[in-house]
């Protein structure tokens, strides 16, 4: 049985990644209009009411924008930390259910588990996810201002992760953005540069991990090219000509493979 996911959305214009394996389906973030994120599941082949549960990393409006009226129209309920919910104003909200994950906890929902782990970024209560299905894993982070030990150690089982590659420094120091809002970006509770994905690429990354997204590139502060870059030559430094990279641009991405089964002993041991 496949484990598999698509980025369906990603940066400042509104973030959703699909996850399914086994015929569970839940979705990250819901950062899209709610016609708008309907449209993008259909064209990937999923019916918007066989999503099991919208996990919300954060309340962010590019993560959650969408998410109470994708809630109220197609019935599916929403899940995230206590502090997502009250940030984003979901009580006030007319939605199918809200279920807290505490930061540190796993909940399972049919064929997957999910556990949230804290991240670093000027939120309420801001999480990622560790997508598990069987004996393998997905990490999801966008949107933390520095690869903190927690998220690296939830990482370290991973066999896929989409990481956020959010700016290039000079580009976001010579651009346009108020010297505030480069200054929360730069932050230790901001978003990651292509060189901050790097260093981790280069030293910490994940042993058994083979598949990487890098996503939420930033529109004004970021290229492509310089993501692939940067993350390329990491890779190389690092030896690893194991890992294939996909880079997502707004529109998102096909389907990625989660590779099944534990990450085998010897890697663990490099
Ligand atoms: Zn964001
Ligand atoms: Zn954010």
């Amino acid at each position: 049985m496949s484990f598999r996911f698509r980025v369906l959305g990603s940066g400042s214009s509104g973030n959703a990644t699909l996850v399914e394996a086994a015929g569970t389906r839940i979705l990250i973030d819901a950062g899209l209009g709610p016609k708008d994120l309907a449209e993008r599941l259909l064209s990937a082949g999923v019916d918007p009411a066989s999503v099991a549960a919208v996990f919300l990393t954060h309340e962010h409006s590019d993560h959650a924008r969408g998410a109470p009226s994708f809630s109220r129209k197609w019935g599916v309920r929403l899940a995230g930390t206590r502090g997502t919910y009250a940030a984003a104003g979901l009580g006030a909200c007319d939605i199918a259910g809200y279920d807290v994950v505490a930061a540190g906890a796993e909940v399972a929902i049919g064929a997957l588990r999910v556990r949230a782990v804290r991240v670093p970024h000027d939120a309420a209560e801001p999480v990622a996810f560790v997508v598990s299905y069987g004996d393998a894993s997905l990490g999801h982070a966008t949107d933390l201002g520095h690869l903190s030990r927690e998220v690296v150690a939830a990482f370290g089982e991973c066999r896929a992760l989409l990481v956020e590659s959010n700016y290039d420094p000079g580009l976001l120091r010579d651009g346009p953005y108020p010297w505030s809002l480069k200054e929360r970006i730069l932050g230790a509770e901001g978003h990651l540069s292509n060189g901050d994905v790097g260093r981790y690429l280069a030293s910490g990354l994940a042993a058994g991990c083979q598949q990487l997204v890098l996503a939420h590139l930033s529109q004004k502060n970021n290229h492509p090219e310089l993501v692939r870059m940067a993350a390329e030559q990491a890779l190389d430094r690092a030896g690893r000509d194991d890992v294939s990279i996909t880079i997502t641009n707004a529109d998102g991405t096909g389907w990625v493979e989660v590779a099944r089964g534990r990450v085998p002993e010897q890697l663990r041991l490099i």
